[in-house]
């Protein structure tokens, strides 16, 4: 983008690139949680979740590609070194050291709220001002919000079934 763009786009740049790269740190982590969580996952539904679980990671890599864009049309220096992930991201990175489904998802969800919170920030804060990056933040939130519905399905659907099995033993 050029200057003039930049100069349009009616928020502090510089602190927008931090929060940009902040969330693309955030995208980083949250697509390697998901990716090897799908890997080393086991138990119930283990067939549909980790197909599911390979697609969200998919979907956390296409927000890196549209946040790492913004950040060099806004004349930004996208995050270079994975060590800086840690560093600047505002999720927690979780390790899948529990392999059981119910524990992955779990940590599963606690990215995605925090993901949603990302965006919805980034989203007040462009609101009316740069809309090529609020435009972005709506829809990436979109697809967060989509992402935290399938684990709370998931989750629910787990629970029920225990309770059947508790229900059998009984
Ligand atoms: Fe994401
Ligand atoms: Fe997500
Ligand atoms: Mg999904």
């Amino acid at each position: 983008m050029g200057a003039h763009g930049i100069e349009t786009a009616g928020v502090d740049v510089q602190k927008l690139i931090t929060i940009l790269n902040e969330a693309l740190s955030e995208e980083w982590l949250a697509y390697y949680q998901y990716w090897i969580g799908a890997r080393l996952m086991e138990g119930p539904m283990r067939s549909e979740i980790e197909p599911e679980l390979l697609l969200h990671a998919t979907q956390e890599l296409n927000h890196a590609v549209l946040v790492v864009g913004r950040i060099i049309q806004l004349g930004g220096t996208p995050v270079t070194h994975p060590a800086d992930w840690f560093k600047l991201s505002k999720c927690e990175y979780e390790a899948p050291l529990d392999p059981y489904v119910e524990a992955v998802l779990k940590q599963n969800l606690n990215g995605e709220r925090c993901a949603i919170k990302r965006y919805k920030d980034l989203a007040d804060f462009t609101n009316g001002k740069d809309h090529t990056t609020h435009q972005m933040a709506t829809t990436i939130l979109g697809e967060e919000l989509e992402h935290e519905q399938d684990i709370e399905d998931w989750i629910n659907d787990i629970k029920r079934m225990k309770e059947d099995m508790k229900k059998l033993r009984a």
